[in-house]
């Protein structure tokens, strides 16, 4: 006799994740969207013309093929990849994270990351029955150095995840500690550079001189959170290796397109990256006028303190303003709102709304 749905549930689908809660995301319709780090600005409407045009010539009876490796070599000149080196895509840079944690599940692994920090690195590791070591940065949001060096001595960790700038400081680390970090680590270095079409400085240079370091980047701050592109460029040997875990059509044609698209236009994205800066140095100053504590930025996102965070965050949305309440997420972010940069008229909203709730 087959079992009922319930039994099914209970029995068959793995106890921790009968305990998830599913990744929610908020509906944003008709609110000014400041919580996800995107890009506010849409593609000019004769890009979009040409875009639609390309991507009704796309043979979508096919599965991705030789496109791919045209948007591989597209972004290795992108990024400026030196020869000797690979570069894998993955559906956004979350998959690389979880295809990297598939990859390095020898039994008893761990994965070390600074937090607070992005969610999806101990996602990945507790998806794939791996540890998860998070490091306290200093109450001034630093990496402790100590503690981090201690905790790979101790830990071993397969993966060392450094997001740089990370997700939700919005801040770049120290470089001589991160040398120190990467000399320490007896696996893998993997310095995720989401945000660095915002920031002042890449680890990309560096990455020449090690055989353990992965860097992570992908195409959603540049403007296109919606076409899921991340790349992870890294030793050719070794992203030949992880890449035999990846689902093998993980990135769709369109998606492939459009990203191939966009590229051609990098310039168009540049310009927005720059008024972004611009704006952020704009919101900085405002918030310090309005004598709230905002910490330095390397993305397009900033972290600020505010005298009640639920009230705050409450209060803006329904004043149509979405962002991200992140004092709950670690001891370190109480009183914190995460705020992401958006157009000269989203962040007066944004800011009017803030004001309100003070
Ligand atoms: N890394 C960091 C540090 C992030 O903050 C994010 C998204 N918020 C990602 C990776 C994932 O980006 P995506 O999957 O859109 O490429």
């Amino acid at each position: 006799m087959s079992a009922t749905l319930d039994q099914l549930i209970a029995t068959r689908i793995r106890q921790d994740v009968q305990g998830m809660h599913a990744y929610a995301v908020q509906d944003s319709r008709g609110m000014v969207k400041l919580d996800a780090m995107e890009n506010p600005h849409r593609l000019p409407a004769a890009l979009q013309k040409e875009l639609g045009e390309r991507l009704a010539d796309v043979a979508l009876n096919r599965y991705p093929g030789e496109r791919i490796d045209d948007l591989k070599a597209a972004l290795a000149r992108h990024a400026q990849l030196p020869a000797g080196f690979g570069l894998m895509l993955g559906n956004g840079s979350d998959e690389l994270i979880s295809l990297l944690a598939l990859a390095c599940d020898l039994p008893g692994a761990t994965i070390l990351a600074p937090q607070p920090g992005f969610v999806m690195y101990a996602m990945s590791a507790q998806l794939q029955g791996l540890k998860f070591v998070g490091v306290d940065l200093t109450p001034d949001f630093e990496l402790d150095e100590k503690a981090m060096l201690d905790a790979i001595a101790l830990h071993q960790p397969a993966i060392v995840y450094l997001a740089y700038p990370n997700n939700p400081t919005a801040n770049l680390w120290n470089d001589a500690t991160i040398e120190k970090i990467v000399q320490a680590a007896p696996g893998f270095v993997v310095i995720d550079e989401a945000y660095q079409p915002f920031a002042s400085r890449s680890y990309l240079d560096r990455m020449a001189k090690h055989e353990h370091v992965l860097l992570m980047r992908t195409l959603s701050k540049f403007g296109l959170a919606g076409v899921r592109i991340g790349y992870m460029m890294g030793p050719q040997r070794l992203v030949q290796e992880i890449d035999k875990v990846r689902p093998p059509y993980n990135v769709s044609v369109l998606n492939c397109e459009a990203a191939l698209f966009a590229l051609e236009h990098e310039d168009v994205f540049a310009a927005q990256a720059a008024e972004l800066k611009r704006e952020r140095a704009r919101l900085q100053a405002a918030l310090k006028d309005l004598g709230l504590k905002s910490w330095p930025s390397d993305a397009n996102m900033i972290l600020v303190r505010v005298p009640d965070p639920a009230a705050s965050f409450e209060g803006m949305k329904a004043r149509k303003v979405l962002v991200k309440n992140v004092s709950r997420m670690h001891p370190l972010l109480a009183g914190c709102l995460r705020l992401t940069v958006g157009t000269a008229e989203e962040n007066a909203q944004m800011l009017a709304a803030l004001r309100s709730t003070l």
